[in-house]
């Protein structure tokens, strides 16, 4: 066997997020960008490293994904949260010019050299997190050409090694177009148009903001089948303003995730259970919103939950998953197992990759050192962290342990 090993020992817990849970005192041979072996620090890997990197005792985690993110923005709406938390009204923010048009206009304003540093810095913050996944929508074009340019973005900055794998998602359908205003069918139908060349850009996914106020059940429905014709997995922002029936098309449709889910009942847990739809929960957004989904109803109910920051330009500007296992914990009540589980393999399970979100051999190597000895820092230390970040073998985030105070 030929290629660079590397092995990363004296962890002292290592987190795997599989069925053999947490081991303590371990090693990880890493080969190229895959996990080789896994055994006791003390023992010798099956085959020689050309690197030792001794963690000290850290705990080691797959790396984090986040499984709902919308990164492809310009502008800001810093000025429209400080008037809704002081108790300004939809209508008010609307005609100061706020919600997601004001984004719309900013994006479509900007220069793609603007928009692509804007997006890379934000991945890089990802990363410098402990993200070495990241699922990103496109959806503040609402035309085909900047949709699409989108999409092409997120792949060119996906093939950068010090950023995260990125999965990307095709969300024409996040509001109506602005040229489409009082034409939602209409404005569908182009969406429908688009989804066959978004699938040929790049895009993975496709999903739709189905909710009170965007898209309601039948015209997401028509999107998600298009998506899925043109070979994207469907992915559903559900029942978040109000129930209107998210969830249920979702399972319907067979979607890889339904997202947010603030307002969906014991019904929809066991549809969504009953079609192996995954539960992607955003408890920044659910804070900003004052109402939490039902994370233990659809726990109970079998439903595999994933977690994202919903970075987005309205209600949550973080980049930290760290932060969110965190309010996973304490705002949805998950223990901090189930929280980190849901960051890592239910992550995975979120963007349809097997490859990842667990630590095993055959897995891809991205793994995170922690700055703590023991997961619960998570819920300790909001915002937890790394010392290191490895994605596919490559060390991308290092700190040296004798540096500092
Ligand atoms: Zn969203």
């Amino acid at each position: 066997m030929s290629g660079r090993r590397v092995l990363i020992t004296n962890i002292g817990r290592l987190f795997t997020s599989t069925s053999d849970g947490v081991v303590t005192d371990a090693a990880v041979l890493v080969h190229e960008d895959r996990i080789a072996w896994i055994g006791p620090s003390g023992q010798a890997p099956p085959s020689a490293p050309d690197d030792v990197v001794d963690v000290e005792d850290a705990l080691v985690t797959p790396g984090l994904i986040d499984a709902h993110t919308h990164p492809v923005y310009a502008g800001d709406r810093l000025a429209e949260i400080s008037m809704r938390s002081a108790g300004a009204s939809y209508a008010e923010i609307a005609s100061s010019g706020g919600g997601i048009r004001s984004t719309v206009a900013a994006t479509r304003d900007a220069t793609r050299k603007e928009l692509a540093w804007l997006v890379e810095s934000r991945l890089m913050s990802w990363m410098a997190g402990g993200t070495t996944t990241v699922e990103a929508k496109t959806g503040y074009h609402l035309e085909r050409d900047g949709e699409l340019a989108a999409i092409r973005l997120l792949g060119d900055l996906a093939a950068s090694p010090r950023l995260p794998r990125v999965e990307i998602t095709f969300l024409g359908a996040h509001d109506v177009g602005p040229e489409f205003l009082g034409r939602p069918d209409d404005y569908v139908e182009e969406v429908v148009a688009w989804c066959a060349d978004a699938g040929a850009a790049g895009a993975g996914f496709v999903d739709v903001f189905c909710d009170a106020g965007y898209f309601g059940p039948d015209q997401a429905r028509r999107v998600l089948l298009a998506g899925r014709d043109a070979g994207m997995g469907a992915r559903v922002h559900a029942d978040e303003l109000d129930r209107t029936g998210g969830s249920r098309v979702a399972a319907e449709v067979g979607a890889v995730s339904a997202d947010h889910l603030l307002y969906a009942t014991e019904e929809d847990a066991a549809a969504l259970a009953g079609a192996g739809v995954v539960a992607t929960l955003c408890p920044v957004t659910a804070l900003a919103m004052g109402r939490m989904p039902p994370a233990r109803v659809l726990l109970d109910h079998g439903v595999t939950v994933a977690l994202g920051t919903d970075h987005n330009p309205g209600q949550s500007g973080t980049t930290s998953m760290g932060l969110v296992v965190g309010l996973a914990v304490h705002a949805l009540g998950l223990s901090v197992d189930e929280a980190l589980t849901a960051a890592t393999a239910g992550g995975a399970r979120s963007v349809g990759r097997v490859d990842r979100g667990t630590v095993a051999p055959g897995q891809l190597a991205d793994l995170v050192a922690w700055n703590a000895e023991h997961e619960g820092a998570f819920a300790w230390e909001l915002g937890l962290m790394p010392r290191w970040v490895w994605k596919g073998g490559r060390a991308l985030v290092s700190e040296d342990p004798e540096v500092g105070p």
